[in-house]
């Protein structure tokens, strides 16, 4: 099947052909006939599967051109990357044609977003909190929206956007189209499609799981005060045998997990980034960019902030802690073997983390295997400041393993001992 087939018009066909897409992927397929046919969709799609040019290709076709000042489509989505993402692919698609985009989220100062929305909009790709501000202050009109898509709804329940949510369904008017996106289907978002769909087309493009297929997905068992190491060696050799790593997305737990991580692989020679809640936007999108380019080899990131994350061929999602949720797992592996390519995903397995594989692999029908961990060596903390004692001459070489920090001796102990920056050998 050719894009061609899919009654979409000239100037999209044309700027689709510029981004470089040969066939439609099998949710643009069947969602883009249904939705320039005025239908519901509710679609059970994650992110890789082309969802976005799905549902943002028929409304650029139905919106026409440009046409009043307030918004006639509007797109939710959970997060700000997320957000912006479907922003840019929308101006990409639209390029040709006379549609105004103009995308909100929070973090950032609205003013512009403001000034954006009173030029005029006709497609409208918001965060909810925004939304509702932007509303509440008077500076947002939904009367005369006619098309509505909820994406990543399964997302967007886990954040706690209901309420949010009910309250935008209720400013926009009883007559529209609904679109709704959603990777996994939880009791909840059933109730959620029955309240607000009508009649839709249901499409289901492969099992939820299929990105995960493509994903060789392998763990090292190590435990939790040597994962640093670890990953330290997989950045140097690989995970087996591929050689040194060059890009690589490493998921943490928490903001702060993160933050120090970023700080251990740099104090290893590892340009790295942090990118989560608590990063500005500024910062998030220069993260990007400079693990985009290349300057950056690891980019850390925790659960929320990697969603909307579209990095073209990432080859390695490292779990340097695995996630709480089982489908948390296949958001973070889907970050590579993105739209047909394949790619890997590691994960460092503490042995207070089986229970959440297991609960993993449940989900995933699917068994993670486990690889012999390597020889790794210990990074010695960069020396502390010097103190009454000299430093420990270099040729001390063969010391035993440090200690890791909070077992036993003194706190700082260990850093006054090593001496210079160095890598100890390590049992594991
Ligand atoms: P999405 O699931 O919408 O986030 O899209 C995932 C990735 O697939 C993005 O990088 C898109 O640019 C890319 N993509 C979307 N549609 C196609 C297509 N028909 N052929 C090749 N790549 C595509």
């Amino acid at each position: 099947m050719k894009f061609s087939d899919l009654g979409l018009e000239p100037e999209l066909l044309r700027a689709v052909a510029e981004k470089g897409y040969d066939v439609p992927t099998p949710i643009q397929q069947q969602a883009i006939p249904a939705v320039l046919a005025g239908r519901d969709v509710l679609a059970g799609a994650q992110t890789g599967t082309g969802k976005t040019a799905g549902f943002v290709l028929p409304l650029l076709q139905r919106l026409v051109a440009a046409d009043g000042r307030t918004p006639r489509a509007l797109v939710l989505t959970p997060t700000r990357e997320l957000a912006a993402q479907i922003a840019e692919n929308a101006r990409v698609y639209g390029r040709y044609k006379r549609i105004r985009t103009q995308v909100i989220f929070g973090g950032v100062s609205e003013k512009p977003q403001i000034t954006g929305l009173r030029g005029g909009c006709d497609l409208l790709i918001a965060t909810p909190g925004r939304l509702l501000d932007l509303a509440d202050q008077g500076e947002l009109d939904l009367s005369r929206v006619q098309h509505f898509v909820l994406d990543e709804a399964d997302r967007m329940l886990d954040m706690g956007f209901i309420h949010d949510l009910k309250r935008v369904m209720r400013m926009l008017p009883a007559a529209r189209q609904n679109l709704m996106f959603s990777a996994t289907y939880s009791d909840d978002i059933r109730d959620l499609a029955a309240r607000f769909l009508r009649d839709p087309v249901a499409i289901e493009v492969a099992a939820r799981n299929t990105t995960a297929e493509r994903v060789e997905q392998v763990a090292f068992r190590v435990p939790k005060e040597m994962k640093r190491h670890l990953l330290v060696h997989l950045f140097d050799h690989g995970a087996s045998g591929e050689g040194a790593w060059h890009q690589v997305l490493v998921f943490t737990r928490t903001k702060h997990g993160a933050n120090r991580l970023v700080q251990q692989l740099e104090g290893a020679g590892i340009r790295s980034a942090a990118i989560h809640g608590n990063k500005s936007q500024g910062a998030r999108v220069r993260a990007l960019a400079d693990f985009k380019s290349g300057d950056i080899t690891a980019l850390v990131a925790t659960e929320v902030a990697s969603r909307g994350l579209d990095i073209k061929e990432l080859p390695q999602v490292v779990n340097y802690e695995l996630p709480n949720v089982p489908e948390d797992y296949v958001h973070r592996i889907g970050r590579t073997a993105r739209a047909g390519s394949t790619g890997r995903a590691v994960s460092l397995v503490s042995p207070d983390e089986a229970g959440l594989l297991r609960d993993i692999e449940r989900t995933m029908r699917q068994s993670v295997p486990f690889l012999p961990t390597p020889k790794f060596e210990v990074v010695a903390p960069k020396p502390a400041p010097p103190v009454t004692r000299p430093n420990v001459s270099p040729d001390n070489r063969g010391a035993p393993t440090p200690r890791p920090a909070g077992r036993g001796g003194h706190p700082g102990s260990r850093s006054r001992r090593s001496g210079p920056s160095r890598r100890n050998r390590s049992a594991f």
